[in-house]
Formats: structure tokens, sequence, C-alpha cells
């Protein structure tokens, strides 16, 4: 950490500054310029808070040098991290696909959505039985019972499944009931008592993108999540908000290459929650894998215009079954397997 002190700090100032450095253990490196003292913080510099540093007088800015996250930084591990789902990998060459319903409704729904899934040749398969809606009074997922349903519906299709966990009490059930991944949606990005519970385990998680969340706010929850053991961690970019009215969210696809850079961890994107109409969905997914993502999350349904939930989203069993084509097409001239 570099510790910036006023032009006008006296000695007895810059001396409080290395002892507090050195009260952490670390060591005090002071450079006086003709302008300015800046004072150099030598060793594990994430334990110095730099708010804490700059309310001490004299003191006019303090800047960690180093990445506040560590265990999902590129910088630590710069190879690609490639997550086995059952036998289906993602990351490196490997692109995935996971696709299904907004939330999981009637075992025929199920059946039907997971025989599309596997037509089209996708390999996984997404479901909410727990739905975070805007409003209370909105459906609100059919909750475990829903589980059953979708387990029972993927398995018979041989499908890994992918839903949304909303409370941490809920955690236990949905790994004895089997659940591959367990997605973190987007209103909890930053929910860090269950960022900290899914990171006990070993189950893949994919974590969304705050509606308004930061890259770096996006690799600092991450970093809970690995920093409690649990490295197998997929970011999901699914549209950010910002002034445009025009579609539902915006599709932040600078994320992609700007994350690959930071992170050795899969990036997905869900192109359904970004646009909101199932008709930008193809083009937005082709977008998405021309441009670097590891996979996608989309929306379909058997019979979209009967959706419980995002139905204006959802593609149909015929347009996944297209996309996935146009996607693999994508997918061979990068040299990547889809
Ligand atoms: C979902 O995937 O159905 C969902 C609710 O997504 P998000 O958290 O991105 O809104
Ligand atoms: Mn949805």
């Amino acid at each position: 950490m570099i510790i910036v002190m006023d032009k006008s700090a006296t000695q007895q100032q810059i001396d409080n500054v290395i002892e507090k450095i050195k009260d952490k253990g670390l060591d005090a490196s002071v450079s006086r310029g003709i302008e300015k003292t800046v004072i150099g913080a030598i060793g594990d510099e994430r334990i110095l808070d730099p708010e804490l540093l700059e309310s001490l007088p004299g003191v006019q800015q303090a800047l960690h040098i180093v990445k506040p996250y560590k265990i999902v930084a590129r910088e630590w591990h710069s190879d690609d991290t490639i997550i086995n789902i059952k036998g289906n990998l993602i990351g490196g060459e490997n692109i995935q696909v996971i696709s299904g319903p907004c939330s999981v409704e009637t075992p025929s729904q199920m059946a039907a959505s997971a025989s599309a899934v596997k037509a089209a040749g996708v390999r996984m398969m997404r479901g909410g039985a727990f739905k975070p809606r805007t409003s209370p009074y909105s459906f609100q997922g059919i909750g475990f019972e829903g589980l059953d349903m979708f387990k029972e519906a993927a398995g018979k299709e041989n499908l890994p499944i992918v839903t949304e966990l909303l409370d941490v009490r809920h955690l236990d059930t949905f790994l004895e009931k089997g659940v591959d991944v367990i997605q973190i949606g987007t209103r909890n990005m930053q929910n860090f008592e269950l960022l900290k519970e899914v990171g006990k385990i070993h189950t893949p998680v994919i974590l969304k993108r705050g509606l308004s969340a930061t890259i770096s706010e996006w690799l600092m929850a991450a970093e809970y999540i690995a920093s409690g053991g649990n490295h197998n961690i997929i970011f999901c970019e699914r549209g950010i908000r910002t002034f445009e009215t025009a579609y539902r969210n915006v599709m932040d696809v600078t994320a992609v290459p700007v994350l690959k850079r930071e992170t050795h961890l899969p990036v997905i994107i869900d192109p359904s929650h970004a646009g909101g109409k199932a008709w930008m969905v193809p083009s937005l997914a082709r977008a998405a894998i021309a441009a670097g993502a590891d996979g996608l999350l989309v929306e379909m349904h058997p019979t979209p215009c009967e959706a419980w939930c995002d139905a204006d989203q959802a593609i149909n069993p015929e347009e996944l079954k297209k996309l996935m084509l146009e996607l693999s097409q994508i997918a061979s001239i990068l040299n990547r397997k889809i």
C-alpha cells in the first residue's frame, strides 16, 4: 500500500502512520519528495484498511497496490480454470449452454423442457423453484417440491440441474435433493452470509452480477466464496441497470474480456434477463460467444406464452435448436468446443 501524506504533514504525523503500519506487522519505507512524502507499506497489505489510514491526521490518500481479491485473480493462477459438472466441462476451450424455463411449474412442463433441452444438444438445465420477485404478490416459485420435479425430469435426460438458492436455510435441502449447480442471483450477489455458506461446500456456484455491481465488487463477492474453500465459481453477466429503458437491462459484453483478464474462472452470459425479450436473445447470445464467454444461461419454455414467470423472454424449443447450431459455428471459428 502507498500512503501519500499532505504537503503540510509534520514529522510526528509521518511517524504516527509508520507506527500504525508496523503495529500490523508490516514494514514501512519512507520516500521524501520535494512536494510530498510517500510511505510504502511492505508486506501483506490486504490487512491494511485504506479508510482507517486516511482518517489519520496528515494523510492525503492511501492506495492498495495489489488487487484486493486473491484466489479468484488471474494474477495468482494464470491458466483458465475448467469446472467439471458431472462430466460437462466449462472453461478453457469448453463452452457450455445451460437452458430451461425461468421457473419450475409442473411435471409435464419440466418433462417437455428437459426433452427440448436435450434435443437441442444442450447438456445442462436451469429452472427456479424459488423465485426472487420484485412484487410479493407475484408467483414466488413452487418451492422444494419443484426441486424433486426438476431432478426427476432432468434425470431422465441425464442433465445436471442449475437452480437458484435464495435463503441460506435452504442449502442443506438443496444438497440432499441433489442440486448440481447453485445459482446465486443478482439480488444476492452481495448477500455475504449466503456467499460464505456456499463457500463451505464444493458444489459449483454460478454467481450472477448484481444489478449495479462494478466488476471489482463482483470479483470480491466471488472471493467471499473462494476464501471459504469453494473454488468452483462461474461468473454470470446478466445485464446491468443503466439509463436505457428500451430493454430490460444492458448486456455488458465488455465485462467478458475484462473479467477474463482479471480472473481464471469461467464467465458466462445470460442474454434472457439482459434483453428481456425472446426476439433479442439469439443475437445477444451470438455476441456473447463471439466475445469469448464460456457459456450461456438461456431461458427456454416449451410454450413461452404460458410461462408462469418471464414469459416475454423465453425462447421456444425450435429457437433453442437453431441457436445452438449458430453458436457451434461461432465456437468452431474460435477453436472452441460447444
Ligand atoms: C433467473 O435466472 O431466473 C433470475 C432471477 O435471474 P437474475 O438473478 O439475473 O435476475
Ligand atoms: Mn427469469
